[in-house]
């Protein structure tokens, strides 16, 4: 018999959200982790709270009291002198909230009576776990879920030396403002780290090699936000091809379309590839792809019947959330439940300010595909709310069927837009009108209501606007 129903090997969001629900689901649940923190103890929480989402959005909340303090609190009348930041006391509040929320997921362990295992997991036969290090043993089980996550990509002439050349853990642990720090990548982590810096103090500059900023996002929305970056300081070089990067006396050089580009820092925010090193995923059978990726079917199994794979290891967008729906359906499929998720109703944020959210397609998806469409969209601007905080910049933009007035998209530019677009979320995945969001009531004054506007547009009914 073996000694688990399930195995969760690793302990990000994916996996410890796994671990919880196989837990609540009554098996005998393990779950393995080899995160060591900078004080040598095991972290659960994997790279998105210990080195990622948590701690990120901890720099860029101080980052962006210190900004409004700066810039915009005399507007409220409050004069502030002579504002200075203190960067050690930032990153020890920074510390201290990964440490409670990591403390956090072994006491979530502990109430579901998970076995937490201090070590590093490798695969063997006949479903067998091997661990080395602070827990090491061999145990197996009738289920394992691999939840290895991933790690940032390096490219050949700009290696991580985490001195100059840093990946965006080096980027989250500066301890001291940067006069010039220089960017590689446009994409979530080059703009939430960039504006982190740059409303510090440093001049950032950030190269990217397409041609389109945030080729992702609505063009309308990309458009806006890149120029309110661009206002609050922010270079963006687009179309940039980086050819070299040297370090000499305490100086990052990066030469690129014929330009030259000189920093104390560099920040390479390119990607992030999947982790598998030394788990022999592929000695046992599980097949990976051209990208290292770990391949899977429908019910996200692997070619080794009873092994799954989930978040980031697995490819599709590399968020905590959509690692995390996938811990809970792969628990419910192996209890013998039926589940499933809608990768069609993920949402995407960039986390800058104002913050950019998405969910669904965006106008050029949908043009592509011959897809007639109506779109409402409707200014922060002119939202009582917005005014009366004085973040008036941005938009909703609601994209419906042209022939059933389906949401097929929502896009939002503007403040809490990370917290707005759930409604465009909960409305996509019960297969919501336009109408039936223009029919719903929004409470005023708020910032949900450019949401309502934007919906009533589609059918060209906004009242104030
Ligand atoms: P991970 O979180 O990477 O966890 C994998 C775990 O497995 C780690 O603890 C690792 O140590 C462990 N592990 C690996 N191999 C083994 C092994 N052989 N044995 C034992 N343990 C092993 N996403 C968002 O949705 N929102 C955000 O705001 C956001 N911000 C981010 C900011 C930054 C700076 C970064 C770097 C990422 C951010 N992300 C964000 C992405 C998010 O962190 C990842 O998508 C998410 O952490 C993936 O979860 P996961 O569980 O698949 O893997
Ligand atoms: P990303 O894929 O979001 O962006 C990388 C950017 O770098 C892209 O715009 C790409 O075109 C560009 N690029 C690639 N190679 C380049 C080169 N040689 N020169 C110049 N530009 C180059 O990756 P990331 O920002 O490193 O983030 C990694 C992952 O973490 C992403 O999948 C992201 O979804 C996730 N993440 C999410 C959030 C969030 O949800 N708010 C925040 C941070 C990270």
């Amino acid at each position: 018999m073996a000694d688990y129903n399930v195995i969760v090997i690793g302990a990000g969001p994916a996996g410890y959200v796994a671990a919880i629900r196989c837990a609540q689901l009554g098996m005998k649940t393990a779950c393995v982790d080899k995160w060591i923190n900078s004080e040598g103890q095991a972290s659960l929480g994997g790279t998105c709270l210990n080195v990622g989402c948590i701690p990120s959005k901890a720099l860029l909340d101080s980052s962006h009291h210190y900004y409004f303090m700066q810039k915009q609190a005399a507007t409220h009348g409050i004069q502030c002198d002579n504002v200075t930041m203190d960067i050690t006391t930032m990153q020890a509040r920074k510390a201290e909230v990964v440490k409670t929320l990591t403390q956090g997921i072994a006491g979530l362990f502990k109430k579901n009576k998970i076995t937490s295992i201090a070590g590093t997991a490798k695969l063997a036969d006949n479903k067998q776990v091997i661990v080395t290090g602070i827990d090491g043993q061999t145990i197996s089980a009738d289920n394992i879920i691999i939840a290895t996550g991933s790690t940032p990509v390096q490219i050949p002439i700009a290696k991580f030396d985490n001195e100059f050349i840093l990946d965006s853990t080096g980027a989250l642990d500066i301890d001291k403002v940067p006069e010039r720090l220089g960017v590689i990548g446009a994409g979530a982590i080059g703009l939430e780290l960039g504006s982190v810096w740059s409303r510090l103090g440093s001049q950032v500059t950030i190269l990217e090699a397409l041609p389109e900023f945030l080729a992702m996002a609505d063009r309308k929305i990309a458009t806006l936000a890149q120029r309110e970056l661009k206002k609050q300081g922010l270079t963006i070089n687009l179309n940039a091809q980086v050819t070299s990067v040297t370090v000499a006396n305490d100086e990052v050089t990066i030469s690129y379309s014929d330009q030259q580009l000189v920093v104390d820092k560099l920040i390479v925010a390119v990607g992030r590839k999947p982790h598998t090193d030394n788990l022999a995923a592929a000695e046992i059978g599980i097949q990976l792809d051209e990208r290292g990726f770990i391949q899977v079917d429908e019910q996200r199994q692997t070619a080794v019947a009873g092994i799954y794979a989930i978040g980031d290891v697995i490819g599709g967008p590399m968020l905590a959330h959509k690692g995390s729906e996938e811990g809970v359906m792969v628990a419910e499929l192996i209890a013998g439940q039926k589940s499933e998720m809608s990768y069609a109703t993920v949402p995407f944020v960039v986390y800058t300010h104002p913050e950019i959210a998405w969910v669904g397609k965006t106008e050029q998806q949908l043009k592509s595909a011959e897809i007639e469409y109506k779109v409402g969209q409707f200014p922060f601007a002119a939202s009582g709310r917005a005014r009366a905080n004085g973040d008036i910049n941005g938009m909703v933009r609601v994209i419906a069927d042209a022939k059933t007035d389906n949401i097929l998209g929502v896009h939002i530019f503007g403040t809490n837009a990370s917290e707005l677009i759930t409604e465009a979320v909960v409305a996509m995945e019960l297969e919501a009108s336009a109408e039936d969001l223009a029919r719903t009531i929004h409470a005023h004054p708020t910032l949900a209501e450019a949401l309502h506007e934007a919906a009533l547009g589609v059918d060209g009914r906004m009242i104030h606007a």
